[in-house]
């Protein structure tokens, strides 16, 4: 077993409230982890430090034994991290496969300033971002719209573009957060089978999602967070057995639903 990914005592403050508390936990290569908890347990917290977008205000995280915590975000992709964000992150009015190139833009040598300029590149690089981009598109099944404006786009196939756009970059780590939210039932199961055609590729994940089903069907480790803190950590059966989880988890989902 290789840790890929390992979470150190980290703690997150912001001003007097405290996001994660000491938290530790690591990412086995080639595996499926769940990181679940109520809303405000510190989840995305968690999320973005491991991507940079801010770093801990205590403690350390490591990424293929480099120590990666106090890295910028744009030296984070490189290393083979990337995500998908809570809050979709596409641009409406550009189409699919633009969307999926724009990306892979930025990870060429001529880089995100060209990018955004949209500076001219050399033919083979725009060749090689341009069948990347269809390859992605064919993986999760959007190229029959390749054309179509982003913002057309119902959100099950919003979420597979930003997926696709994520797994463009040849990430070795992909972080979901909150995929499969506002799916319904047809639209989880397919992503929750493409995640499972995703790990099959080599890639590890490490997903965010309140879906339980989908959850305790597909990770291989789950990590509890309530409050900040880890409460738990196990197979998807042991932390669903386990007390605390179901009292400050599992038990008040059950609840809403008895009285719903
Ligand atoms: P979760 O994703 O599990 O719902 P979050 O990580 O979003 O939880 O939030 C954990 C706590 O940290 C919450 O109390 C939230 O209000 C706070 N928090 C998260 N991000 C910020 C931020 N950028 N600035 C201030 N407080 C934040
Ligand atoms: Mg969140």
């Amino acid at each position: 077993m290789s840790s890929l990914l390992e979470v150190k005592n980290v703690t997150k403050r912001f001003g007097g409230v405290v996001a994660n508390r000491n938290v530790t936990f690591d990412i086995e290569e080639g595996k499926i982890t769940g990181l679940i908890g109520p809303n405000g347990a510190g989840k995305s917290t968690l999320f973005n430090m491991v991507s940079a977008v801010f770093p801990p205000t205590e403690g350390e995280i490591w990424f293929h034994n480099e120590r990666i915590d106090s890295y910028p975000s744009y030296k984070i992709a490189p290393l083979g991290i990337s995500r998908t964000f809570q809050n979709l992150q596409v641009f409406k009015n550009m189409t699919v496969l633009e969307n999926v190139m724009v990306g892979l833009h930025t990870r060429t040598s001529s880089g995100i300033v060209a990018a955004a300029l949209r500076l001219p590149i050399s033919k083979k690089e725009e060749d090689f971002i341009y069948k990347t981009s269809v390859e992605m598109l064919k993986f999760v099944e959007l190229e029959d719209i390749c054309d179509l404006e982003a913002g057309k786009l119902s959100l099950g196939k919003l979420r597979l573009l930003e997926l696709a756009r994520a797994l463009a970059t040849s990430p070795k780590l992909l972080l979901f957060d909150e995929i499969a939210a506002g799916l319904n039932h047809q639209e989880t199961l397919e992503m929750s089978n493409l995640i499972l055609k995703i790990r099959d590729l080599g890639i590890s994940i490490f997903i965010v999602e309140h879906d339980m089903d989908l959850v305790m069907r597909i990770c291989d480790k789950i990590i509890v967070l309530d409050q900040g803190e880890k409460i738990a950590e196990g197979t998807p059966k042991e932390v669903q057995n386990n007390p605390r989880v179901i009292e400050a988890y599992l038990g008040a989902d059950e609840e809403q639903e008895g009285s719903a």
